[in-house]
């Protein structure tokens, strides 16, 4: 194998190696994780909102069993024929539509507490499932997501093996070429194809084509990629 060649073959392990790095980042679970995590608190937070709620319209409505209770106990008093004198029932019948006026108001409000609990429950049951589902789903794609990590870092290792004999093969110098290009532009070696530099796609001197078959590197006039024959 020609210098240039093997520098072809190695920039195609490191694109391989590339594409499974790239396919790891991708592949990586824990925003989607952090998300539902997210959602859940929320959802936490909307939960304990309702049981707040809820201990109101319990609280309100034994309130409003307390006040019916007073109420007929001033409704006994008042038709009882205990109270005679027309002031005290004049001010008994106050206090009765005193307290009556109270219930109302306090029945009013706790039937908009019993909207509000309504629609709460309903959006907590809905946000719960969907909760449940992410968290199914995420399940499901881990288990994926491990047997696929393991084939990926199963390659990898075999890759780099294969990479590092293919370094020690090469000149230190020519490595340093090769690495720096490589960061510089992406790839740094071009192969050649009818009579162009794969790299920037320049047509080539002859001379240039013609050195192609020698041992020693060359180099795109243009881009400066290393040039390869196309395998
Ligand atoms: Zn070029």
């Amino acid at each position: 194998m020609t210098l240039s060649a093997r520098l072809l073959e190695l920039e195609r392990l490191d694109q391989e190696a590339d594409r499974y790095e790239k396919e790891l980042r991708g592949l990586d679970v824990a925003g989607a994780l952090a998300q539902v995590q997210a959602e859940q608190d929320e959802v936490a937070a909307r939960v304990k909102k309702l049981k707040q709620l809820q201990e109101r319209l319990r609280q309100g409505e034994e309130d409003v069993r307390e006040l019916e209770r007073k109420t007929l106990a001033l409704d006994q008093k008042l038709y009882g024929g205990m109270v005679t004198s027309p002031t005290q029932l004049a001010a008994l019948e106050i206090e009765i539509a005193g307290v009556r006026s109270d219930k109302d108001r306090l029945e009013t409000e706790l039937l908009e507490l019993l909207d509000e609990v309504g629609l709460l429950e309903a959006g907590c049951a809905q946000q719960l499932a969907r909760v449940e589902q992410a968290q199914q789903d995420l399940k499901s794609r881990e288990h994926e997501v491990g047997e696929r990590l393991e084939v990926i870092r199963e390659n990898l290792l075999g890759l780099r093996r294969t990479r590092g004999d293919l370094v020690a093969s090469l000149p230190d110098h020519t490595v340093a070429l090769y690495t720096k290009l490589r960061a510089a532009k992406g790839s740094a070696v071009a192969a050649v194809e009818s009579g162009a530099c794969g790299g920037c796609n320049m047509g080539l001197p002859d001379h240039k084509l013609r050195a192609l078959s020698k041992e020693e590197l060359d180099r795109c006039p243009n881009c400066g990629r290393i040039l390869a024959p196309k395998p």
